[in-house]
């Protein structure tokens, strides 16, 4: 074994801290299995209940009426979500779309939104026009405020009740960290604030950005109250396979305003071929528990892997998790580049080519990112990114199988080695 590690470009200080911090990590990872094995029983028992069947795997174009395996899927997922309806669709291109399309079918001129999980992710910031932007909510008179997390990255509920007015029409709750080093929100945590807010206004919808964290706990954050759950197909839910798509899971009526507004009033959820991607879908739905185990086992080693080198790392090596994101803070532009340089090395596609940081649109610093991902941009797969400005922190992710993150991590380590950057133990 570590002779082919070696073929690979593995040090052997590189490998032997590697394997000294995993021998600490079996009861961990023990945990995890216990988490994908009850996440994998729940998709099939939902699969099973919407008689999921060869047909559904059929194609349709055109104007896609009668699509048996779209209905299914969408079935399948609101019985895992545990929600009234869901909309999981090839139409719908990626994560911002499918909060996009949450946001603006379910406001209207004169409301406002609130977010109070501090600021959202940075692609949102255009869409609702924090940052100027065409056809942004703000051109549509949709107001927005927001409350930040306290200190400890805890919901701030005097700042909630204060600035929830009789305009506050939805309530936005990004689960995981995006690129922020605070904490990730527990669905237990974003259940207590649902159940705070709904206490003040039982109207407001409460809608939850679930990017990364699908699979990552036994509920979902439609289990404690939340009215809509968005996220995207390349990342968790897609497991890996799915080759586009985003979803919105929530109350019927949540989802029929955002069907008419994908595609327009009156046809709603009646059209929109599906061209071919169901049997990804379905499979990747199917895979995506496992999947996500394997990333987050891969969260869990750079972790501890980083943090014995005395770099800040969240969460920390031993905490729960509920995302797959790891970042890991290095204050210096350098030690991003190097770690996502080793992740590229480390992939099964593009590994010859070397990442550099760039002005990506929807973003406002140079960011640099490395994914060698057969779903270009995927982030279940193995990747890491980082936008160049302080603290400097990467952010990691994915990994389709544990293996390729344990490697993924390995030759991260073997670069910053190289570098200079890091000592390790001969
Ligand atoms: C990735 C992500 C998004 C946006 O998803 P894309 O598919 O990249 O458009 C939104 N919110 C969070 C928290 C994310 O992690």
């Amino acid at each position: 074994m570590e002779k082919l590690y070696e073929s690979l470009g593995i040090s052997r200080p590189v490998f032997s801290f590697a394997e000294g911090i995993l021998e600490g990590l079996a009861q961990r990872f023990a945990e995890i299995d216990r988490m994908a094995e009850y996440n994998q029983l729940k998709v099939i028992k939902a699969m099973q209940e919407s008689r999921v069947s060869a047909e559904c795997f059929q194609s349709s174009s055109g104007y896609g009426y009668n699509d048996i395996g779209r209905d299914t899927l969408e079935e399948v997922y609101a019985r895992t979500f545990h929600t009234e309806a869901a909309l999981v669709r090839p139409q719908i291109t990626c994560g911002t779309h499918a909060l996009a399309l949450a946001l603006s079918a379910n406001l209207r001129p004169g409301d406002e939104m609130l977010s109070v999980s501090g600021k959202p992710y940075d692609t949102l910031e255009e869409v609702i026009g924090i940052r100027p932007s065409c056809g942004s909510l703000a051109e549509y008179r949709i107001s927005y405020s927001q409350v930040d997390l306290l200190e400890d990255g805890s919901f701030d509920y005097d700042g909630i009740r204060k600035a929830i007015g009789p305009n506050t029409k939805l309530v936005e709750i990004q689960r995981s960290k995006g690129y922020q080093t605070r904490p990730t929100l527990s669905v237990a945590q974003i259940g207590e604030a649902i159940a705070f807010i709904k206490k003040i206004n039982p109207d407001i919808i409460c809608m939850v950005d679930n990017c990364y964290g699908e699979f990552v706990e036994e509920l979902e954050p439609s289990d404690v109250g939340a009215d809509m759950v968005v996220g995207s197909l390349i990342k968790n839910p897609g497991g890996g396979l799915a080759p586009i798509g985003g979803y919105v899971a929530g109350t019927k009526a949540c989802i029929e305003r955002c069907a008419y507004r994908l595609t327009s009033p009156g046809l709603g959820r009646e059209v929109g071929a599906s061209l071919g991607v169901m049997q990804s879908f379905y499979q990747g739905f199917f895979l995506a528990p496992t999947v996500t185990a394997c990333a987050l086992k891969g969260a869990i080693f750079a972790a501890n892997v980083y943090e014995m080198l005395g770099f800040k790392v969240v969460p920390d090596g031993t905490e729960d998790r509920h995302d797959i994101i790891q970042a890991v803070e290095f204050g210096f532009p350098e030690g991003v580049i190097a770690f996502c340089e080793g992740i590229q090395a480390a992939a099964p596609v593009d590994s010859y080519v070397t990442p550099e940081p760039w002005a990506m649109p929807g973003y406002d610093s140079d960011v640099i990112m490395a994914a060698g991902a057969f779903v270009q941009g995927s982030s279940i797969e193995l990747s890491a990114d980082g936008p160049i400005k302080p603290p400097y922190a990467v952010y990691f992710q994915g990994g389709l199988t544990w293996p390729h993150a344990k490697l993924g991590i390995m030759m991260s380590l073997q670069r910053l080695y190289e570098k200079g950057y890091v000592k390790l133990p001969c």
